[in-house]
């Protein structure tokens, strides 16, 4: 049994409605559906969930909400009309309209688009509707209630075979309308995979899955087949977007499986993330991905792998500026620490006043603009010449390395360039490692 996310721009229209219909339809075994509301049609257009946070600020400040509303109203009604759809909605609109105007709190306002989506989609498939704030709890104070929903989930889906569950959002104890943070249908779709011990988390999207590197800087970028659940979680980590970060520990944990796919071309195979890939890899990394702006601090001290003390002294400087690093290369008598340059700001020369006076050292170095560039791939390790491929080529493209980090997890290798060098860098790994790009 799978359960199927769609995320808001398979769910904009009703063109794309058709699809997840479709979709749904060709695999029996999709039993539970967790729709997104829809988003955008076209990039310069509105998100519904952005639209209702707009009614939400206009009606506390005591203006009208006819106009944008009206306009909600008319997206989902014509989804409903152009997939011929004998459905009124009247009511439920009327509903979260006064609910709006009453003063709803700004989660309820948020979710109505989950909330809505699913009503439309559970009528289209004949599916049973399960209102999330009955099945998905949150405690007081906000936080996910993962045992109390999954108890409470499972048993419900116990009882309705095939449903569509809105996503986003669930309840307070006192049944109050509270939402995940934004792009949170992703945790949702695997929440109700959890409760539903499904084979398959699918969330359905609008790429054909997770790229080896951003398309925006490799334009061929290939799709990643198979990725394990520590690589998404470096990639994601340094900057590769695709899922709700909170949505990989329910079905990780549980160990299933979620299956990224493209709704407009579901016959792509998508990407899978597993925990354990299989040994046999058409190539030996999974995917390359980075960021920009980092600031990197050298610290020099002859014998200072001597003294006792010493990396746990700058880091406490660092510490008491809350400041957290991201790297720490060090040298037999230099240590590098790595922050985002945002998190220094307006506080590098205390930092580097600080860092003299408590270990005294014999030179200290502060180079900004610097990008960190992650190659992920757990079969690395065990390849002769990853490394080697890597170097030859940023050297063969003439960039500079300015850091080098072999993460103990042996499934990375970490490299700092300038910030000019970043896309350049980040196409040459590509090439190294993917000839025919
Ligand atoms: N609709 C919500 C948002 O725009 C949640 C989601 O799409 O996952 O963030």
């Amino acid at each position: 049994m799978k359960v199927a996310k769609f995320g808001g721009s398979s769910l904009a229209n009703s063109a794309q409605v058709q699809k997840v219909l479709d979709i749904v339809r060709a695999d029996p075994e999709r039993r539970y559906v967790v729709p997104s509301a829809p988003g955008k049609r076209h990039p310069d257009d509105d998100k519904i969930t952005d639209l209702l946070l707009y009614c939400h600020e206009l009606a506390s400040s005591g203006e009208s909400i006819e106009e944008v509303f009206g306009y909600i109203r008319g997206r989902y009604q014509q989804i409903i009309d152009g997939l011929g759809l004998k459905l009124n909605m009247d009511a439920a609109f009327d509903e979260v309209y006064d609910q709006i105007l009453r003063g709803a709190g700004r989660d309820y306002c948020a979710s109505r688009g989950e909330y809505l989506s699913g009503m439309v989609l559970a009528h289209a498939l004949g599916y049973d509707f399960l209102d999330a704030a009955q099945v998905i709890f949150f405690n007081a104070r906000g936080v996910f209630d993962s045992d109390r929903t999954q108890q409470v989930l499972s048993a419900a889906l116990r009882e309705h075979p095939r449903a569509v569950i809105p996503g986003f959002y669930g309840a307070y104890p006192d049944g109050r309308i509270k939402t995940f943070s934004r792009g949170g249908s992703d945790v949702t779709g695997a929440v109700v995979a959890r409760a539903a011990g499904a084979e398959e988390y699918e969330n359905w999207t609008d790429v054909s899955g997770f790229m080896m590197a951003d398309p925006h800087i490799v334009s061929n970028a290939r799709c990643i087949d198979t990725l394990t659940y520590r690589e998404l979680r470096e990639l994601s980590y340094m900057g590769a977007q695709v899922l709700h970060e909170d949505s990989i520990f329910p079905v990780r944990q549980a160990g299933i499986p979620i299956h990224i796919r493209n709704t407009n071309r579901p016959e792509d195979p998508g990407t899978l993330i597993v925990n354990r890939v299989d040994e046999r890899r058409d190539h030996v990394i999974t995917g390359i991905a980075g960021r920009k702006d980092f600031t990197l601090i050298m610290i020099e001290k002859s014998m200072m792998n001597n003294e006792l003390g010493f990396g746990r002294r700058v880091l406490s400087v660092l510490e008491a500026h809350g400041v957290s690093f991201e790297h720490m290369p060090s040298g037999i008598d230099s240590l590098s620490v790595v922050a985002q340059s945002k998190v220094l700001a307006g506080k590098i020369h205390e930092i580097l006043a600080d860092i003299r006076e408590s270990v005294d050292p014999d030179h200290i170095e502060v180079v900004e603009h610097i990008s960190i560039i992650a190659t992920v791939g757990q079969g690395m390790v065990r390849s002769p010449g990853t490394a080697a491929r890597l170097f030859s080529g940023l050297a063969e493209h003439n960039i500079n390395v300015r850091m080098i980090d072999q993460g103990s997890s042996e499934m990375n290798i970490i490299v700092g360039v300038e910030d000019d060098d970043f896309e350049r860098a980040v196409r040459a790994i590509y090439e190294s490692f993917v000839p025919e790009a």
